[in-house]
């Protein structure tokens, strides 16, 4: 290959013409090895440049290499005769002319310049750059790229080829595709490229960290030419390639993070194992009013996996509230009682604690189980602690309670933890803890709120999953419709008339982001002005997120038990509620709403016989809004919500709870994930350790930027 950037020429006529080399001439041949030292220079450009490049966290040419542009460009060139109202182009021209013409506005100030080319002239705008017109004096021969309006070419970007008739700088983007770099006040993408092009060929200095096997089976290019390529792409496919190697790499850098993590997690510490004896578990599946679902099965199948080795399990069962989570945890749970060993399920709240202890509770066979939150009476809170530590108590429910340090188990084997992602790494960690000195317990993760792969992919990415995606017999898919103003009275009557009928109904407020008062008030008002209006024929209940708990759990058992025909809620009836004669809901300005926080709504509904009917109130042609209507597959949801938002604007990233990189793009690079995935987990499994000399530079790269807790396992 000719190589010829920045000085690294090699006697090309030779190498490609295959003609072997004389020993002499190979001695003289210019081969140059990296000089990785090089990068680390401080970069050297103006002062003032050099301040708007450490912004940009630029400080040495090294970084400036690795400031990775976010998109490439296509520029036509175009003819000056050719151009056309509102074209975006780049032109190359001669300055006939020149001048700077002072505006009504004070202060502001144009630059107009006649250029020319063989085709044809047109009149040259730049804004407020007076000092242009001595730099660009008439004869200098210029690119320009912009856009034609008004008449005039409006320039966005200016390079100086030269003067007149001078023959072009091949070295110059050559307005065909051109790499597009984040920016900054007083650093523009212009004057990236130039520093950059400036110092074309110090990219062949950069350290590859792949080892080699790895790229040639994936097919990846080296480093030094990924980032030629997307500093100076030679084309899309180029570019794309190029991309396609940093953006590979970056995750594969992530995943192996993640399988580090894991490996790490333990400390190297194994979990208690617990064979299936045949006891306790086998008998009471036998006496389970209902027989469980195949995706039930599954998911216990691959828990008792799990549990029966000494690797501590880390595995996170995900499926939508009412699926039957709760009854594949108790038999883990029980598994551990039968090993003689204790369990403990940890919600976030207290309602949800209860919640579970209840049916856990009606479920269970002659174990005995306890429920241990923060208003446990002290009495009953030291008998438990006490039945913990002996051992007498095997299973427990509770909430952050679980994790205080009074709280001593004689050997906790399982941990199952709900709503995981509510819990911090040191509430986590904590739990660990509980397990017998030189131990820590398998863990079971519970979500109710689908994860989209992509998520599950990177941010979760030490767990393995469980998804449970079929509901048990009985619910029946609810009927979802988007409701436009002009029909509200209509859906009030569809309403009544299904009260009528000794049905219930939920009303869900409009959130008011970061402000539980606002929420509360609005609910509280929305209340009175239904009882008093559309339902003042029937009896209507509040509940909000401001309420005591008592009052909370007064107004869900007064709607439990059929008390109030209508309850007025605000989110908070997301968790915690379970009345299969509710049948209605209505979501008021549902377009406030995430998909998923509507389709976890309306999960509220259509748990009994009867038909259920999800009403949003909204704009009818909101997109996200017909994605719930159209979708009852909260995981496919999940994936459109994701998709919806994309991943351009930062505030969808940083909602979507996706970790950000410099080249990935999630969700988009998923396919990627995927591969990246599958090659971590692969080299993890040949070298845990990462300890392979070829794995050496890849472990350094992962370290830099993920910190030294990937430290592997001590042996
Ligand atoms: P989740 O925890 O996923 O929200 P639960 O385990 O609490 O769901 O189950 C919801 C309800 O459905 C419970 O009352 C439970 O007893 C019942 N249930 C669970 N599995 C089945 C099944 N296979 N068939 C019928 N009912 C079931
Ligand atoms: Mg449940």
């Amino acid at each position: 290959m000719v190589v010829d950037r920045g000085g690294m020429t090699a006697p090309a006529g030779r190498a490609l013409g295959g003609g072997s080399l004389t020993r002499e001439q190979l001695y003289a041949a210019p081969v140059r090895l990296p000089r990785p030292a090089l990068l680390a220079a401080e970069l050297d450009a103006h002062p003032r440049t050099r301040d708007a490049a450490a912004v940009l966290g630029i400080h040495t040419i090294g970084d400036l290499l690795e400031h990775v542009p976010a998109g490439h460009e296509f520029r036509a060139t175009k003819a000056i005769a050719q151009l056309k109202a509102g074209d975006e182009a780049t032109i190359e021209a001669d300055v006939r002319s020149i001048t700077v013409r002072q505006t009504r506005r004070r202060n502001f100030r144009i630059v107009e310049a006649l250029v020319a080319d063989p085709s044809g002239s047109v009149k040259a705008v730049w804004f407020n750059q007076a000092y242009l017109v001595s730099q660009l004096p008439a004869g200098t021969r210029l690119r320009l790229f912009g856009k034609v309006k008004s008449g005039t070419f409006q320039v966005r970007e200016h390079s100086v080829l030269g003067k007149s008739g001078a023959i072009v700088d091949s070295e110059a983007p050559a307005g065909g595709i051109i790499a597009v770099y984040p920016g900054t006040e007083g650093l523009k993408s212009q004057r990236l490229r130039e520093l950059v092009a400036e110092r074309r060929g110090l990219e062949l200095n950069v350290v590859e960290p792949l080892p080699g096997r790895l790229r040639a089976a994936e097919r990846l290019l080296d480093r030094p030419s990924a980032l030629a390529e997307m500093h100076f792409p030679r084309g899309r496919r180029f570019a794309q390639e190029a991309r396609e190697r940093l953006a590979f790499e970056e995750l594969l850098m992530q995943q192996i993070a993640l399988g580090m993590r894991r490996r790490r997690r333990a400390g190297g510490r194994p979990a208690t194992e617990l064979p299936a004896r045949e006891t306790i578990v086998a008998s009471w599946r036998k006496r389970l009013p209902f027989a469980l679902t195949a995706d039930q099965l599954n998911a216990i199948e691959q828990i008792d996996a799990d549990l029966t080795g000494g690797q501590p399990m880390q595995r996170l069962l995900m499926g939508e509230v009412g699926s039957g989570k709760t009854v594949v945890a108790l038999a883990a749970m029980l598994r551990a009682a039968e090993n003689g060993c204790q369990a403990a399920l940890m919600a976030p709240t207290e309602t949800l604690a209860e919640q579970h202890f209840a049916t856990l509770d009606a479920m269970l066979p002659e174990v005995p189980l306890a429920l241990l939150t923060g208003s446990t009476p002290a009495a009953r809170r030291r008998e438990i602690l006490a039945r913990l530590a002996s051992g007498e108590l095997p299973l427990i429910v509770g909430t952050h309670a679980l994790i205080e340090p009074t709280v001593q188990f004689r050997v906790l084997a399982l941990a199952v933890v709900d709503e995981q992602h509510r819990f911090g790494v040191r509430q986590r960690a904590a739990l660990d803890e509980k397990a017998p000195a030189g131990r820590v317990p398998h863990v079971l993760h519970m979500t109710a709120t689908p994860i989209p792969r992509t998520l599950a992919l990177t941010g979760y990415g030490d767990l393995d999953f469980t998804l449970i995606k079929q509901l048990p017999g009985g619910r029946r898919p609810v009927q979802t419709r988007v409701v436009a103003d002009l029909q509200r009275a209509a859906a009030y009557d569809e309403v009544r008339e299904q009260l009528r009928g000794g049905r219930q109904a939920y009303v869900v407020c409009p959130l008011v982001e970061d402000s539980d008062e606002l929420q509360a008030r609005a609910a509280t008002s929305e209340a009175e002005r239904l009882a008093a209006g559309e339902f003042k024929d029937f009896r209507v209940g509040l509940i909000h997120g401001q309420m005591a708990a008592a009052a909370k759990t007064a107004a869900m058992r007064a709607f439990s038990e059929g008390e109030t025909d209508v309850l007025v809620a605000t989110s908070v009836v997301e968790v915690g509620i379970d009345v299969p004669n509710a049948t209605v809901m209505i979501i008021e300005d549902a377009e406030r709403y995430g998909i998923s926080q509507l389709h976890q709504l309306r999960g509220r509904i259509g748990r009994g016989e009867h038909e259920s009917v999800c009403m949003l109130f909204g704009f009818p042609a909101a997109r996200r809004l017909r994605a719930v209507a159209n979708e009852r597959d909260g995981f496919k949801l999940a994936q459109i919500d994701l998709e919806l938002r994309g991943s351009g604007e930062e505030l969808g990233t940083r909602q979507s709870g996706l970790p950000r990189f410099r080249v990935a793009v999630l969700p988009e690079d998923t396919p990627l994930l995927e591969r990246a995935r599958r090659c971590a987990s692969r080299l993890l499994s040949g070298d845990p350790q990462m300890s392979a000399p070829e794995h050496e530079l890849l472990r350094e790269a992962v370290t830099a930027r993920y910190g030294d807790e990937i430290d592997p396992i001590p042996a």
